[in-house]
């Protein structure tokens, strides 16, 4: 089969290897319907995943069809359509029970699908912990609805439920990238008073005009202007999905005192917290990485309260031309937000 894969530092190559078997009495193997290309994988690629392995297939956002199921595997069937989850985990050890599945103790637990082990953009993948690691789509939800609620739409979706945003909050969210635009999805189905998007290129903020038309989308820039309109200062609540310096610091400088700001960006270099600046404010930070355990909630979501984030799906293309899909999306060229890749 044809499988997207590591090289080393730098490079990702098509390559053909043979299907995935079981390896484990919880494992299932998935036939691959439609998978996406995350920045993670082009961090990845830049070497910034100092724990990718070499020789892996890269994917971690695919759903698909179980072609195999091992003897200790209760909760999904050969022939259920599911959704994979970002994280494996073992739903037992410490982190686990606490719903901390992304520190999953076990050697195979947290992002390990397509970083340790063989990832989906492939025409199968082989998904250790099944019964914690798929979850059965809802009729009715097609697979372009349902392939973000693993990895990135699960981002947005966490980023808002650390956040503790409650109902009436202003909600600021840096960064109109796909994981910006899936956490300014979920925030507003909690009521909020106002969201503000905050993304330097003008193309992206008109992309989340129209995705979410009650937005205010706005330009950093013009963010100090209106932060000092705010009634208490800055923003109640603030999901940094931006990745860069700039947002960074952006993050906690347009916060209201005592706010939560949640960093839900990876960056490829280390980010500075100006501390006797910030002595006062009395910031709660919260970081990332998504704990991937809520894609039962968010495909319920998606199929009874009109969640939809695939708008986002911009371009799609066949498994063989995944390195036409990657390089787009990597180059942020021709309106690119995410692309769907169909093995
Ligand atoms: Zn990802
Ligand atoms: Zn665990």
């Amino acid at each position: 089969m044809l499988a997207y894969t590591y090289k080393g530092k730098g490079e990702l190559r098509t390559e053909e290897k043979p299907v995935p078997r079981l390896k484990g009495p919880r494992d299932a193997v998935v036939k691959v319907t439609l998978a996406s290309v995350c920045t993670s994988d082009v961090h990845i690629k830049h070497g910034a995943v100092p724990r990718a392995v070499k020789g892996v297939t890269v994917g971690h956002e695919m759903v698909g069809v179980v072609t195999e199921v091992g003897s200790g595997v209760h909760d999904v069937a050969v022939g259920d359509r599911v959704c994979v989850n970002v994280e494996t985990f073992c739903g037992e050890c410490w982190f686990c029970r606490r719903g901390y599945v992304n520190n999953c103790t076990d050697e195979n637990g947290g992002w390990a699908l397509g970083c340790r082990i063989d990832g989906g953009l492939a025409e199968y993948v082989r998904v250790p912990f099944a019964d914690t690691g798929l979850t059965r789509i809802p009729e009715g939800v097609g697979d372009e609805k349902a392939l973000l609620a693993g990895d990135v739409l699960a981002t947005g979706y966490w980023a808002v439920k650390v956040s503790g945003q409650e109902a009436g909050d202003t909600v600021l969210v840096i960064g109109a990238g796909p994981v910006g635009l899936c956490a300014a999805a979920c925030a507003k189905i909690k009521s909020p008073c106002r969201i503000i998007v905050c993304e330097e290129l003008e193309e992206r903020r008109a992309f989340a005009k129209a995705f979410i038309p009650e937005a205010e989308c706005v330009s950093p820039a013009d963010m100090a202007k209106i932060t000092r309109s705010l009634p208490r200062g800055g923003a109640d609540r603030v999901l940094e999905c931006g990745g860069t310096e700039q947002s960074f610091e952006a993050a906690w400088k347009y916060a209201r005192p005592n706010a939560s700001v949640v960093i839900a960006a990876n960056y490829e270099r280390p980010q500075v917290l100006p501390l006797p600046d910030m002595y006062g404010k009395n910031l709660t930070f919260i970081t990332g990485g998504v704990d991937g355990c809520d894609c039962a909630e968010i495909l319920r979501l998606i199929a009874e309260e009109g969640l939809d984030v695939s708008p986002l799906f911009t371009h799609t293309f066949p498994l063989r031309e995944v390195e036409r899909a990657f390089a787009l999306f990597e180059s942020r060229s021709d309106g690119v937000m995410k692309v769907a890749v169909k093995p």
